[in-house]
């Protein structure tokens, strides 16, 4: 084949495909735009997850109609006018592309009108052919609309997921710009109903309570640093809000979203330590640094760039989250007891716990006693309960020392005349100190407790198909898009667990069946923590790995806390049950429940041998 010039329609095709992916590219090039044009108001809405229609409007500074045709040209830009423009943009768009590609492959209208112009003007294009612009009324700022994405690009629209999926996409697309502009009013509508409502002025934290939910915007600790003209700002959460993924991971320089790995990897370093293997930090981080320190035009969509000192970006990262760490108190949550509203009061934390262990203690033994009417031959994994020489796990609720309080069960055992030897020692309301025939283990009580709560759970689920309890009243529980994405997605696989889930409209996901076995746990708690692995893009997770996860949630609720003071009676009924699980070495994270010095080591220390 002979070389010759491609012409302006293939061009423009082949730019699409670099940067118009699914729907949301195109809700991320029209939001951007908008942004570029100084607006206070943004409203985007879409229809069947974007791939009918996306719809961005803007109360920004417009085009003038004559230019509304160059607005549509490929490489045409109101943004750059010169070369060296290029080393100090600062606008998110300055490639002159977008709109020539997304013309290319749908159907677009563009209508617009400036703030000193008479009256609008609108044009449209059809797969790149493009009409007449003609007036129109209109308000001053940008509309833009986009149909049937993909039509004339067959092999794309294939890829097309699940509208929920990609409404899920466009979501994460809005939050992102959403997040790096606070002092813009930004809506979200899918298929007419109201996704998001964000109001300017009430501060990143407000915004990010609205995006992401109380609980974590109610877990953040504030950051700050500045090192020459860089400056680095925002919120680290505590370490329980931990994901399994790193998407909640949001960086921002000079007010655009950005992925990068060294970033993200100073933020692991910081958070080693307090969290567990495998778990993510959440953060948001807001940098602001001279345009000529940064290279944005490294990436298509501009989702990467490159620093100028990304070694001195890296370190002010990591001292500024060290610092902040060093100076909080992370074992605490960040804002316990200020809460008088009620809806997350400790003595309601812990009745719940009570609730459960009772639960839990209850169930495994009834379980117990069925099996054995049963006659089964096989090993019974809980016959340590029986044991008549142990007494049963008694907990109590956890009562925070600082209240001073003292319940009568508790003076009772003080006073008791004749306490029994504990088994163990405790220390630091953590650890249990124990002599054993080899030497001496040191325990953490809930890494135990949970591992044991864990193994006693897993058994009464292998013995059976879990049962579905029907909700007399189905239960609405509100989820991100994404997140209600994944529900629906993964719908049977949820009913395997009991968890039986309905589309209710909009993010809201009806629970109408619940396991029996979790009567005492909520529903929306439960189906979050079960989403969370499904929302993970490395690896889809099997029935195994998501029952194990359910399993976790509640063997760590459950579970006795570092900072329970235990009665003799509770250390001596917890390490009774040791030997019942298989691996009472780990709690079901990987975290070591137990440490052993052995006697010789002892005597090697202590130099005796
Ligand atoms: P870029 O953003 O890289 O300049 P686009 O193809 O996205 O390229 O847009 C082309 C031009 O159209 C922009 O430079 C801008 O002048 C104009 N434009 C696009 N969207 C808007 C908008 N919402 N408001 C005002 N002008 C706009
Ligand atoms: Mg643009």
């Amino acid at each position: 084949m002979p070389i010759h010039q491609l012409s302006q329609s293939l061009i423009n095709k082949i730019a699409a495909g670099e940067v118009i992916e699914r729907p949301a590219s195109v809700v991320k090039e029209l939001m951007e735009n908008a942004v570029d044009a100084g607006a206070t108001r943004i409203d985007v809405s879409v229809a069947q997850g974007g791939g009918e229609m996306i719809r961005v409007v803007d109360n920004g500074g417009g085009i003038a109609s004559n230019e509304l045709p160059l607005a549509l040209a490929s490489h045409a830009t109101s943004k750059l006018m010169e070369a060296d423009d290029l080393f100090r943009v600062g606008t998110l768009g300055f490639r002159g592309e977008a709109l020539a590609s997304i013309a290319e492959i749908s159907r677009l209208v563009l209508r617009s009108r400036t703030p000193e112009g008479q009256g609008g003007a609108e044009i449209e294009a059809v797969g790149g052919v493009l009409g007449e612009p003609t007036p129109c009324g209109c308000p001053p700022g940008t509309m833009v609309e986009v149909h049937n994405l993909f039509f004339n690009t067959p092999v794309r629209r294939k890829f097309l997921r699940t509208t929920a999926t990609e409404f899920g996409h466009v979501s994460e697309a809005f939050t992102r710009i959403a997040l790096a502009s606070p002092h813009v009013h930004f809506t979200l509508r899918h298929n007419d109903k109201p996704v998001f409502d964000l109001a300017a002025g009430s501060g990143w934290l407000e915004r990010i309570a609205l995006c992401f939910g109380r609980e974590l915007a109610e877990n953040l600790i504030w950051v700050e640093s500045v090192d020459g003209d860089v400056s680095l700002s925002g919120y680290a959460a505590h370490p329980s809000q931990s994901r399994s993924h790193g998407r909640m991971q949001y960086f921002f320089l000079n007010g655009r979203y950005i992925r990068d790995r060294a970033l993200q990897h100073a933020l692991g370093e910081a958070y080693r330590g307090l969290m567990m293997v495998g778990r993510q930090p959440v953060a948001f981080m807001a940098m602001k640094m001279p345009p000529d320190m940064v290279d944005v035009n490294v990436h298509p969509t501009k989702l990467e760039v490159r620093f100028q000192d990304s070694g001195r970006l890296y370190s002010q990262l990591l001292a500024a989250l060290r610092g902040k760490f060093l100076t909080t108190d992370l074992n605490t949550r960040v804002q316990s007891d200020t809460d008088a509203s009620g809806g997350h009061d400790a003595a309601e934390t812990a009745q719940l716990r009570q609730q459960l262990v009772d639960w839990a203690k209850g169930k495994v033994a009834s379980w117990e006693q069925g099996s054995g009417d049963g006659g089964q031959g096989t090993e019974n994994p809980s016959r340590g309960l029986t044991d008549p020489g142990r007494g049963p796990l008694e907990l109590r609720p956890n009562r925070p020392a600082a209240t001073g309080e003292v319940s009568g069960a508790e003076t009772i055992h003080e006073d008791s005349t004749t306490p029994p030897p504990p088994s163990a020692l405790q220390i630091h309301n953590r650890y249990l100190v124990t002599e054993t025939n080899e030497g001496v283990t040191i325990i953490d009580q809930h890494a135990l407790h949970e591992r044991i709560l864990f193994e006693q759970l897993r058994q009464r689920v292998a013995a059976g198909a879990v049962e579905t309890q029907n909700l007399l009243v189905p239960e609405p529980v509100d989820l991100s898009p994404s997140e209600a994405a994944a529900a629906l997605e993964y719908r049977d696989l949820l009913a395997e667990l009991g968890v039986r889930v309905e589309p209710f409209g909009g993010d809201t996901i009806l629970i109408s069946g619940y396991p029996a076995m979790l009567a005492n746990i909520g529903p929306t708690e439960v189906l979050r923590a079960l989403l969370e692995p499904l929302l993970s893009e490395v690896k889809k997770p099997d029935r195994r790995d998501l029952l194990d996860e359910l399993l976790h949630t509640i063997a760590c609720k459950a579970a006795i806390k570092a900072g329970d003071r235990l009665a003799p009676e509770e250390i001596d009924a917890l390490l009774g049950q040791r030997h019942l699980v298989d691996d009472a070495h780990h709690c079901p994270h990987g975290r070591p429940t137990s440490l052993v010095f052995t006697r010789e080591e002892l005597d090697k220390r202590f130099k005796r041998m």
